[in-house]
Formats: C-alpha cells, structure tokens, sequence
C-alpha cells in the first residue's frame, strides 16, 4: 500500500472532446509535467487567496517552464469574497495584463477559489483555458469535478454560474498536511457520501481506512480521492447539467442546508452539517424499512471516526427543519424530495415520506 505507485494515480473523466484528467498524488506541485501540457499558450494567471498563496504559490510557479509570462491574483480568503465584485478583479487583471484568448486561469486553493476562478475563465473573452489545483480535501474530491462554476448573489448561494470543465485537475496530496482538522473532516464527509450512494465496497475500505487518512497516509488519501472523484465523475458523465441522476450527490444536504443557513453560513462547515445530514437520512431510510438498524449504526461509526458531529445543533427544532427544507431546490409541485439510501451503496430519491414520519424523527435526532 505504501509504494510510491499507490500514491499516484491518474483518472480520466469522459465528457467527449471537453475530456480531462486528474492527476492524484504526494507532491505534484512543484512538477512541470503535470501542468505543462495543459497551457493554451504562455499566458498564465494564478488565482488563490491570502491563506493559500504564503504556502503553495511559490511551489507553483516551480511547476512551470520558465519562458513563461505567470501572473497572479491573490483574493482575501472566505467564503464572502466569492461575488461578482471579486471575478472582476480578476477580469481586471487579466484585461491590465493584455492577456488574450489563449490565456491559462490555474485555480490555486478551496472551492472559493475554484469556483471563482473557473467562473472567470468561462466568461474572460467568452471563455478561456482553466486548470484546478484544489487544495481542500473538499475542492479535491467534490468541487473541482463537474465543471459547476459561479459566485454567490446576496440573494443566494451559487445564484450566479456557468459549466465550464477544466483542462485539468492536480491534485496534490501534501497540500492536506496545512489544512485545518476541521477542514479535513468535512471532506471525509462528502468522501463517505459516495461510498454510501454508490459503492458499498468503498464504504468498506473506508471503515477500514479512516484513520489513515486522518493521519494523511499518502497511498490511502490518493485511494479516497480517486475513488471519490471516479464515482462523481461517473455521475457527471451521465447527467453533466444536473436532470437526473446528479441529484443523488445531493445526499444530506437538504437536512444539511438547512442547518448551515439555521446555523448562519461558517458556524457549521458545510461538511458537517452534511455529515449530520446523512444521518438523519439514514436513520429515515431505517424507519421507511429500507436500512437495517446496524446499517445505521455503521453510518454513524464512520462518521465518527472522522470526527464530524453527529447530533444536530441544539437550538434547532423540528419546524425549523421543516420551514428551510420546504425552500430545498430538489423540491418538485409542493412535494418535498429527499435522497435517501435504499440500502448502503445505492441511493434513490424519495418524494413520499409520511410527513408524520418525518416530523418524528426530527423530533427524537439527538441535539
Ligand atoms: P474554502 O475554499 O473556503 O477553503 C476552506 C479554508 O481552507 C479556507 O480558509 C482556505 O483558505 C483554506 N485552505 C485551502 N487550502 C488550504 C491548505 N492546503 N492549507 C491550509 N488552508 C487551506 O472552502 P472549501 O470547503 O474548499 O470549498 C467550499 C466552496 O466550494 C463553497 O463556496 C461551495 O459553494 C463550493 N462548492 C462548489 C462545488 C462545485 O461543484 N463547484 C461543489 C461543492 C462545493
Ligand atoms: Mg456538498
């Protein structure tokens, strides 16, 4: 398992002529035969934040050839930055650079950043290059794959967005070794998420793994991404503008939105309060008879052994549950749609619920 083999994997994601790569593995960064390839011409602008830039930026711009002309725009960190007034900072610096059509956007840092900057390079001249070099476990296994791009409006989260698919993603497992333990969770979170709607298998390694990659063991963090970023891209290929199936990525996030904007946005990382969510939805595929109560149980040891939470927050009631979920987009003519697990590896989604079932568990989730 610890060869340097197992560390490096390449994956391909299948969308036609807009195919990609993503390249997983210990130290990839300051490599120029990862990036290279993938330039449209000389011009390069960086895009990465305050936090991220101190520790990767220069590691980065190694990873180039030298004849080229790099430039870079370093954003404040936070989820607050991603609006409109930030892309166009970087249009501007794009536009003061004189760079033209066959310009390369490197996204360097968190989903911020790759969503900010891949929205960039779908508008810059009508659409340029792009590349993501996600730095959280989260970017990694969840949103540097797909091609969803955009920024918040004050009205709502992601209000503003394009599909624009990567050239390529790199992603570097050392840069895990900065992250915040929290940080790290919550991507196991959306980790777990796959093994559950697709790959009971994977589920397995995983109960088998977690420690490991708590401690960030090389060869086991490029099984879980690869994995991880397989089973999306999977999904992507077979509903990339989100008709159908795509929905199924959705587990415990109808629960888990509604704690995060409950809560207010940053108390809970949205991890966790996905990791809360995927309970709670087990626990209600349990009492529908669709999961075993030692099913649930597995859901909830794996949640805890990548220390998320595992009740929900304590000032929460069941009516605030219900009055946030009814505004979930999934919903459909007034019914509310859940994902739920039909057994652990396959998830459905779900628009009949007894509500009286669902207000009960509500009730009884542990706060
Ligand atoms: P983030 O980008 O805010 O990063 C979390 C924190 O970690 C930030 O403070 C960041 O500066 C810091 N950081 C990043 N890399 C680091 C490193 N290696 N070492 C130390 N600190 C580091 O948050 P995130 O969880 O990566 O992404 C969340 C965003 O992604 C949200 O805006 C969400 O809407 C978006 N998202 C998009 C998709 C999609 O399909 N496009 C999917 C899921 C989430
Ligand atoms: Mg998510």
């Amino acid at each position: 398992m610890n060869e340097p083999d197992a560390a490096l994997k390449t994956l391909g994601v299948s969308l036609g002529d807009r195919s990609y790569p993503i390249h997983i593995g210990p130290g990839l960064l300051g490599d120029p035969q990862w990036l290279t390839p993938h330039l449209a011409g000389r011009q390069v602008m960086v895009v990465t934040n305050d936090s991220v830039a101190p520790l990767y930026l220069e590691t980065l711009k190694q990873g180039l050839p030298d004849d080229l002309d790099v430039r870079e725009v370093i954003l404040p960190d936070g989820e607050a930055t991603k609006n409109l007034a930030n892309v166009e900072r970087i249009w501007d610096a794009l536009l003061a650079a004189g760079f033209n059509r066959r310009c390369t956007l490197i996204a360097l840092g968190g989903g911020v950043i790759g969503d900010m900057a891949g929205y960039a390079a779908a508008s810059y001249q009508r659409g340029v290059a792009f590349i993501q070099v996600p730095t959280t476990l989260l970017a990694q296994v969840d949103s540097s794959v797909g091609g969803k791009t955009g920024v918040n409006h004050p009205r709502g989260k992601n209000m503003i967005g394009a599909f624009w698919q990567p050239r390529a993603v790199l992603v570097d497992t050392h840069t895990l070794a900065t992250l915040p333990p929290r940080e790290l969770s919550a991507g196991l979170a959306e980790v777990i998420k796959y093994g559950l709607i697709r790959d009971v298998d994977f589920l397995a390694w995983l109960e088998a793994s977690m420690a490991m990659l708590r401690d960030l063991d090389a060869a086991a963090l490029t099984t879980a991404i690869e994995r991880s970023c397989s089973i999306k891209a999977e999904i992507v290929a077979e509903d990339e503008t989100e008709q159908g199936v795509r929905a199924l990525l959705n587990l415990g996030h109808t629960f888990g939105h509604a704690i995060e904007t409950h809560q207010g946005y940053g108390h809970w990382l949205h991890g966790e309060a996905v990791g809360a969510g995927m309970q709670m939805a087990a626990e209600l595929s349990h009492r529908l008879g669709w999961l075993e109560a030692s099913d649930v149980a597995r859901v909830r040891n794996l949640l805890a052994a990548a220390a998320l939470p595992l009740a929900a927050p304590g000032d929460m009631r069941a009516e605030d549950f219900l009055s946030l979920m009814r505004l979930d987009k999934k919903n459909l003519d007034g019914r509310l749609r859940l994902i739920l697990l039909g057994c652990l590896g396959d998830a459905c989604v779900h628009d009949a619920t007894p509500p009286e079932m669902l207000v009960s568990l509500l009730e009884e989730f542990p706060r």
